[in-house]
């Protein structure tokens, strides 16, 4: 037996973010190819870290600091309201996902 923290799996951050857009009535992105690359950077930074960091943004390491790029971020609403959808394109707003457009590039709202 051993004591080694087990990792999170793909599975896993597909129910966790298919359990935030249910909670908070968002949408996810509608690019497959996209989405896909956003999840696996959330399993990179879960098993690193040991915390959703933000999968489009630099994390320092230690869940204190970066406790505003967490997933979903303090970010996400603001830019939802400004833009459809938060800085990585990951949640949508449902009218932003029904116009049928994609989200993209928008600034960071992080100040550094
Ligand atoms: S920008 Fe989007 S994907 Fe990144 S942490 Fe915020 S809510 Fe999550």
């Amino acid at each position: 037996m051993t004591s080694e923290k087990k990792g999170k799996t793909r599975e896993d951050i597909v129910r966790f973010i298919g359990m935030v857009v249910q909670k908070q009535n968002w949408r996810l992105n509608p690019d497959a190819e996209f989405l896909s690359y956003l999840i696996d950077g959330l399993l990179i930074n879960y098993n690193r870290y040991g915390y959703f960091s933000c999968p489009c943004r630099d994390a320092v390491g230690n869940r204190e600091n970066d406790e505003d790029i967490i997933c979903p971020c303090k970010y996400c609403r603001p830019d939802q309201e400004q833009y459809g959808h938060c800085f990585c394109g990951l949640y949508a707003t449902p009218d932003f996902f029904e116009s049928g457009r994609i989200p993209k590039s928008i600034p960071d709202r992080k100040i550094y």
